[in-house]
């Protein structure tokens, strides 16, 4: 069994049902769902001119492989018609898997773990709730240690309806 972590994360629309139809297309594509962190509300990267974030980071079990679990990813962004034509721009979900097992893998469509993770508070923060111990098998820090190391300053909260 496989235990994947994803980040989720929408600026579109109803943005806390774009986060729950995340949840709910892989609970039944890809396998159980055994946490997830509150929501969080954190202000465009990159755009500032856009709507804020919410952002959720959540734990499976799976007996599917990474690629197959990209696959999955995918098709849901791809049901919810999930912009791809501006860079860092307006989403209506945007999936992506943060940890695979302690697995580092490099190919051409995956790397993981997610770089730039230890960069982003918005994926430190809900992670920090959740699995405020599990250790990065790259950095070998844990994710408490990763987010008070984290210099970024954008303004992170947690969504009051999100719970
Ligand atoms: P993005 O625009 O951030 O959703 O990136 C989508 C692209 O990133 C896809 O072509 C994926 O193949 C690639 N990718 C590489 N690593 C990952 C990962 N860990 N999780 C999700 N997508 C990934």
């Amino acid at each position: 069994m496989n235990f994947v972590i994803f980040s989720l994360g929408s600026n579109m629309g109803n943005r806390l049902a774009y986060l729950n139809l995340a949840i709910k297309g892989l609970e039944n594509q890809l396998g159980d769902l055994l946490i997830k962190s509150n929501v969080f509300e954190t202000e465009a990267w990159g755009n500032k001119a856009q709507t804020s974030f919410l952002n959720q980071v959540v734990v499976f079990q799976t007996n599917k492989k990474p690629e197959a679990c990209l696959n999955i990813l995918q098709s849901i962004e791809k049901e919810q018609q999930r912009k791809r034509n501006e860079h860092w721009g307006p989403r209506t979900l945007d999936i992506d898997i943060l940890f695979f097992n302690q697995e580092i893998i490099n190919t051409h469509r995956l790397i993981i773990p997610h770089p730039f993770l230890e960069k982003r508070l918005f994926v430190l923060l809900p992670l920090s709730q959740i699995l405020a111990d599990f250790v990065h098998p790259k950095l070998q820090k844990n994710i408490l240690q990763l987010l008070q190391e984290c210099k970024d300053n954008t303004q992170v909260e947690k969504h009051i309806n999100g719970i």
